[in-house]
This record gives C-alpha cells, structure tokens and sequence, in this order.
C-alpha cells in the first residue's frame, strides 16, 4: 500500500467544468436557438437527451468542433471548484487530474493546451496532468467522476470513487457529493479514514 501523500484523481468534465453548459452554448449557436431550448441531460447517452442529437457518430462530431472553437477553453468552473481544490492542496491532498479529453482524433492540440489554459486562469491546483481514457490505470486513493461509465470501471477495479452528482448519474451507487464544499469534506474524511486504516 502506497505511504506517500494522499492522491485525488480528479476529473474535469461535469466535476470541475460545466460542460454541459459549455456544449449547449455551442449547439444552440450551430443551430440558431436560444441555449433555453436545450434542456439539461438526463442521461449520460446524448441522443436521449432531449437536444435532437440522433446518433453517437453526430455528438462526436458536434463535440469535435466545439473543442475545435475553443470549448475547453471557455467553460465555466463549478462553483466553489477553485477554493475547495486549493484547500484539499493545502492540506496536503496530491492533486491527479485524469481527463478523457483526447476523445476524438485530431484536435488534440486545443484539447490539451485549452485544458492548460483554462485549469491556470480558474486557478485549479493539479501536480498531473493525464490525458487518458483507461481511468482506473492511473493510480489514486480516491477518484471523483461523474460519468456512470468511469464510476463503474472503478467500482469493478474495486477503487474508491465519489460520484459528483449530476442529472445523468442519479442511479450510480456510492458516496456521492452535491458541491465542491461537499466533495472537499468527503475527500478529507477519507483520507483520515485511509489512514487510520493503515497504522491499525
Ligand atoms: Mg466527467
């Protein structure tokens, strides 16, 4: 069992940025709509979403050029991401963030500097930066994700998870946190458990 510092595998996507947000400005924009028209996802599958997407093959491509137009530049931070994040660095928590960005080829240029960019002006501490979409290959003691599919990967990993609640995740089990002053509490709490753990 690993004895250096406390790792957080930290997700981006629907955790740290509102991508929901972010994507919708985006479609609405392709589509001549108000973003009003556009109703926030229910489920984690885009063409049951309500936003007329009818296939797989059609988001990725609507999702390609938005991240092309500087999408992961210009999301919005979840509210009280920066200072819960700089309080868990503070107090000692290694901050991994592990994002599946590199989703589609090309574009992976803007991906990757966009994500600098954004995670420098919104002040979000990290000490790793991985860009990868096996998740559960990148070690941490406890990762937060909103995304069924991770959450599920690492449940059968048998790896601690938070779920950062989201309308298309309400039926994962496990611990789940409401709100960056949530997440940050629940992370210290199991840090503290982890550790009484280890010098039982
Ligand atoms: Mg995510």
């Amino acid at each position: 069992m690993s004895t250096g510092p406390f790792v957080l595998g930290l997700d981006l996507d629907g955790v740290c940025a509102d991508y929901t947000d972010g994507f919708r400005r985006f479609v609405a924009a392709e589509r001549g709509v108000s973003p009003d028209t556009l109703p926030d996802p229910v489920d984690w599958d885009w063409t049951l979403c309500g936003w007329g997407i009818s296939s797989r093959e059609e988001y990725l491509d609507l999702h390609a050029r938005a991240v092309e137009a500087g999408l992961f530049r210009d999301l919005d931070p979840l509210p009280g991401v920066s200072a819960a994040l700089w309080r868990l660095s503070e107090a000692g928590v290694r901050i991994r963030v592990i994002t599946h960005r590199l989703i589609v080829s090309g574009g992976h240029g803007a991906a990757a500097s966009d994500t600098v960019t954004w995670l420098e002006r919104h002040r979000i501490p990290f000490w790793d930066l991985c860009f990868v979409a096996a998740k559960p290959e990148v070690g941490a003691d406890l990762y937060v994700d909103d995304s069924p599919t991770n959450l599920a990967a690492f449940s059968a990993a048998g790896l601690a998870a938070l779920v950062f609640d989201q309308p298309y995740n309400r039926h994962v089990t496990g611990p789940r946190v409401a709100d960056w002053a949530a997440a940050a509490d629940a992370v210290l709490a199991h840090r503290e458990a982890t550790e009484t753990a280890r010098t039982r």
